[in-house]
Parts: structure tokens; sequence; C-alpha cells
């Protein structure tokens, strides 16, 4: 399957992404990732895609576009992947389709994971990172620490990264709002749109996803 996941900051869409992925045997392709993978490893996009971050600018969409394409030729991938964080825009969707006319494939879904927009700000303002160690996360409502402030797994000091306050966070949502959710609608007219809730547990929402998937297929 060839499926794209899109949903707001918060709708937990890395963790599904990797479940899902698992689930249905395609690689989970992030945009994050291929960020990492390029800059570590001195790709050409990569080295450019440095120099925009180091001089405070937005890396183009066409650095994006050849990074997702180059990862998309890889082996693990031709039957298939779950793409997380490509494409945020419309230009990126209009261009993926390209290059997935050029491979004769299609896309088979736009798995789309709705929150409510008080939720989103509640989930991640609420989230507690251990200074020991970022693998640590609380969270002050759905997950907290045995002692307020302090670290179950190893007693480090917990803290709220500059990211997660409700001001960046309204300001994540209005680039949402107004950059990505466009593609839904873009999407949409292509019949390739399944929404589902992602609130409740993690466990809950990816059987939710995968249902929806296989209705959708059939
Ligand atoms: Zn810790």
């Amino acid at each position: 399957m060839r499926i794209v996941l899109v949903g707001p900051p918060g709708a937990g869409k890395g963790t599904q992404a990797a479940y899902l992925a698992k689930n249905l045997s395609i690689p989970h392709i992030s945009t994050g990732d291929l960020f990492r993978a390029n800059i570590s490893q001195g790709t050409d996009l990569g080295k450019q895609a440095r120099a925009y971050m180091d001089a405070g600018q937005l890396v183009p969409d066409e650095v994006t576009i050849g990074m997702a394409k180059d990862r998309m030729a890889q082996s693990d991938a031709v039957n298939g992947f779950l793409l997380d964080g490509f494409p945020r825009n419309v230009g990126q969707a209009e261009a993926l389709d390209v290059m997935l006319k050029d491979e004769g494939v299609k896309l088979d879904a736009v798995l789309d994971l709705e929150v409510p927009e008080e939720e989103v700000v509640k989930r991640i303002a609420g989230r507690r990172i251990c200074r020991s160690d970022s693998a640590h996360v609380f969270h002050v409502t759905y997950n907290p620490p045995k002692t307020e402030g302090v670290c179950d797994a190893c007693g480090g000091e917990l803290y709220q990264r500059d990211d997660d306050s409700e001001e960046t966070v309204r300001t994540r949502l209005e680039v949402y709002h107004t950059q990505t959710e466009p593609i839904i609608d873009y999407y949409r007219a292509q019949g390739l749109v399944v929404t589902i809730s992602a609130l409740g547990k993690v466990t809950e929402v990816t059987a939710r996803a995968m249902e929806a998937l296989k209705s959708d297929e059939g």
C-alpha cells in the first residue's frame, strides 16, 4: 500500500506511522528521518538542506522533494510506503503525484488523523521531557510521573521544551491550517482521504486506522 499520513501536530502521527508501517510491512518514510539521513551521509541534497538550515531559512520544496524521491526509489519502497511529514503543502503533493505517475503507480489512501484543536494544545503543552534522557517522556495529565517534575525511570529533572509551550503549539497549528490542511482538500478531490479520530489509546487508534484502510480498500 502507498499511504500518506496527515494530521495536526500532537495527533500522535509519528507513533501511529511507526505502528502502521510495521502492521502493513511497508517502510515508514518520515521527513525528519530523511533530513537526518541526508545530512549525516553528506549527500548533495543534505548539504543544500544544511546550508538553508544554518542560515535560519526554510528548506525549499525542491530539496525535500528530491530527498523523498531518492528514498522512494529504494528497493524496500517499491511495493509501498507510508509517508509521514511529506507532502506538507499542495506544491509537494503535486510533485508527489508526478513522481508516482512516472512510476506508473498511485496512492491508495491518505489517512487523516483528526484531533480537536483544544485537545492538541492539551496534549502538547502537558508534555514533560527528562533532562537526562529525551526518550523519557511524561504528560501532566495522561502519563504523570509518580513525583511531579521527577523522571520515574532515572530520577532526572522533567522540563517543558520551548517547542511545547502553548504559544508555540498555537503557532504550529496555524501553520498546519494554512499550509498542510489544503492538501486534505487536494486529496479529497481524488477520493483518497480516509479520516479517523486520533483520540483514545495508541493501540485503539492503530486498530481504527487498520480497519479504515481495510474497508477503504474493499
Ligand atoms: Zn529520565
